[in-house]
């Protein structure tokens, strides 16, 4: 990926956990470094094509000196944020800002926070057996696209299932999706739980019926196996109502930790 960057935008802004920093307000200095690719906008010499810095130089300025925040961090996540959600041709984010009159009765150059964000690519798995299951499947997708730290969401089709494991049970309706986001897989387990609870989603009997269920099945290629959150998602090999929709999303995936792609895995449980 190609860089811009932008450096030292000295602006003076009210943030700090000090009373007196809020009120009297200091001078920051935020940098960025853009990934973009710059090669269109090169072979065609125009502005629309790359990112314009002076836009993103008044972005950065407006978030430093209409806020107050305790924490550079805030400050550098907000920028961060923004700029990924506001430029479609940037995929990630490096924002810093230094604090050189930050209260330390010592001597020093500066603090400062580095803060790196770039959108990651996520698969999940939807599926409903309750009630109206392709109005919990359309909102839930339509509520993911509205999102605003998801971008580019793909979805399969659904497809109807006999049930899986407690088997005494309505069929379901399953889909997968893939999409960018900026979330953290744990944050985004966060939202996508917030989605099944809106859902009036109750959990009874383990794998038993339910409004709406989302599953992270991939997160890059990531492996993480924690209580509250294992991916890749242990099951997904089992599953052909996982596997066949990842199909139409792309069979050339290849499992991380089993290393076989989606095709593999869907010829081999057949
Ligand atoms: P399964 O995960 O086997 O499909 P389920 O979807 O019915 O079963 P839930 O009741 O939806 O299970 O979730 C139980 C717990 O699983 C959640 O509280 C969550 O913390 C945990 N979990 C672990 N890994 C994942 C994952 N990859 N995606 C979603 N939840 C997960
Ligand atoms: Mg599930
Ligand atoms: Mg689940």
């Amino acid at each position: 990926m190609d860089k811009i960057n932008i450096n030292n935008l000295k602006i003076f802004a009210h943030h700090g956990v000090l009373a007196e920093e809020k009120r009297n307000g200091q001078y920051f200095f935020v940098s960025a470094t853009l990934f973009v690719d710059t090669y269109k906008a090169g072979i065609n010499d125009d502005l629309a094509l790359t990112v314009n810095y002076d836009e993103v130089s008044h972005l950065i300025n407006n978030i430093m000196t209409n806020n107050t925040y305790d924490l550079i961090e805030t400050a550098a996540n907000v920028i961060a944020a923004s700029i990924l959600k506001a430029y479609e041709l940037v995929n990630e984010v490096l924002i810093t800002i230094k604090k050189p009159s930050a209260p330390i009765a010592l001597d020093f150059e500066d603090v400062s926070v580095c803060v790196h964000k770039k959108y990651h690519t996520a698969y999940v798995a939807l599926g409903s057996n309750l009630g109206d299951s392709k109005k919990y499947l359309d909102n839930a997708v339509l509520v993911i696209k509205d999102n605003e730290f998801i971008r580019k969401v793909c979805v399969s089709s659904y497809i109807k299932t006999a049930p899986y494991g407690y088997t005494d049970q309505p069929d379901f309706l399953n889909a997968c999706m893939v999409f960018e986001t900026i979330y953290t897989p744990l944050e985004l387990l966060d939202f996508l739980q917030s989605l099944e609870n809106a859902a009036n989603r109750v959990r009874h009997i383990h794998w038993g019926p339910r409004t709406l269920d989302l599953d992270i099945l991939f997160y890059d290629d990531i492996a993480m196996y924690t209580e509250r959150l294992k991916i890749p998602h242990p099951e997904i090999q089992k599953r052909d109502f996982v596997l066949k929709p990842l199909m139409e999303l792309n069979p050339y995936f290849i499992h991380p930790v089993l290393g076989k792609s989606i095709n593999t895995l869907l010829e081999e449980l057949k």
